[in-house]
């Protein structure tokens, strides 16, 4: 992302800020502020905040010790405001701020940070940042779906890998290291998670990893996802099959990928978000399987792994060109085996690309 990108973000969100009536954002350390800043600060007990006012410079306030961090950053292009450990920055962030009627703060602002500033801004109105925020971070541009596309290239080769780690007589946790070391191999720079749910443990959906032994006959649900070096998420998942499946597991199967696939197809521009839950949700619900898919069907995907849109009923949110999110149905039988398949997929002018390319049968390793 270039500085001019960010500076352009930063203007719509203080465009947004105006249609809002708000006259300041304040954005600790999280996704938004690498959104707007290209700073990956550290959130930590002492204040770091960008103050954004919608009619002045942007300033971005830090603690002594961070200034070298903050200034060898993509935020150096900011104007910094240093705080020394005695100081009270909280009183500075305000004195920045004047008398404003309504600031926006991050969504992800610590309670802590938050109620300071509130004491601090006596009759000012605090709305969430992404009310202003997540519309812009939904709709992705060029250069965006481009570090979304390096992402997803860069999980694929780690599914392609797991062939070799998924054996019988070995754990779960195994398994987990080297997904772990393939993800940063490849070029992320953080591992966000990995599911390495087998047998059973593949009915629970956030399941993680134990160390429960991988058996013959096991269905293996392997969701991972990072963080690479853009900032960008991958998140990708493939079920396995250690050798023949339940046939049970293997008709479930199939009617997870016509389901997958329908969803995937039937993503386009004006598509209300909750139409493509529904494509998914119907296949499931007419093989009978319908209250196995215990989950919406996506979520966005961008400098968090979890953002807007989220493809679910009640979000008639139409979708539009640049919107990234995952489409991930899955079957889940309590007790004995579930499965799940995730791609990220982009709305483009016409229709849907997805970015994830890994074959999505029931994998038999
Ligand atoms: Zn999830
Ligand atoms: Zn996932
Ligand atoms: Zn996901």
């Amino acid at each position: 992302m270039s500085a001019a990108a960010r500076k352009a973000r930063r203007e719509r969100v203080r465009q947004a800020a105006r249609e809002h009536g708000v006259d300041a954002v304040l954005l600790t350390p999280g996704p938004d502020l690498r959104y707007l800043t290209g700073y990956d600060a550290i959130p930590l007990e002492r204040l770091t905040c960008l103050v954004l006012p919608v009619d002045d410079e942007p300033v971005l306030v830090v603690p002594a010790l961070e200034e070298p961090a903050a200034v060898a950053s993509p935020a150096a292009d900011l104007p910094v405001r240093v705080w020394q450990e005695a100081d009270d920055p909280v009183a500075l962030v305000a004195g920045l701020l004047g008398r404003p009627e309504r600031v926006a703060v991050a969504d992800q602002m610590w309670a802590e940070k938050l109620l300071a500033l509130q004491a601090a801004l006596p009759g000012t109105d605090v709305v969430a940042g992404g009310l202003l925020l997540a519309p812009l971070r939904a709709r992705k541009d060029a250069a965006e779906v481009e570090a979304l596309t390096e992402a997803a290239a860069a999980i694929d080769e780690v599914h392609a890998q797991l062939g070799r780690w998924l054996r019988v007589g070995r754990t779960e946790r195994d398994v987990a290291v080297d997904v772990e070391r393939a993800i940063l191999a490849t070029g992320h720079v953080r591992v966000d998670f990995v599911i390495v749910a087998s047998g059973p443990n593949g009915a629970s959906p956030h399941h993680a990893v134990s160390d429960r032994v991988l058996h013959a006959g096991d269905t293996v649900v392997v969701d991972i996802g990072g963080e690479m070096p853009s900032g960008y998420r991958s998140d990708s998942t493939r079920t396995y099959a250690l050798g023949r499946p339940d046939p049970q597991a293997a008709e479930e199967y199939a009617v997870l990928q016509a389901a997958q696939d329908a969803a995937v197809r039937a993503v386009a521009p004006g598509v209300p978000a909750q139409q493509v839950d529904a494509v998914a949700r119907g296949v499931i619900e007419a093989a009978g399987y319908g209250e196995l898919f215990v989950h919406r069907t996506g979520h966005g995907i961008g400098v968090q792994t979890h953002e807007h849109p989220y493809l679910v009923a009640g979000n008639s949110e139409p979708l539009e060109p640049g919107m990234a999110f995952s489409v991930e149905p899955g079957i889940y039988r309590p007790g004995r085996h579930g499965a799940r398949i995730e791609d990220i997929v982009v709305v483009t002018d016409s229709g849907v690309a997805r970015l994830n390319h890994r074959p999505r049968d029931l994998v038999e390793v």
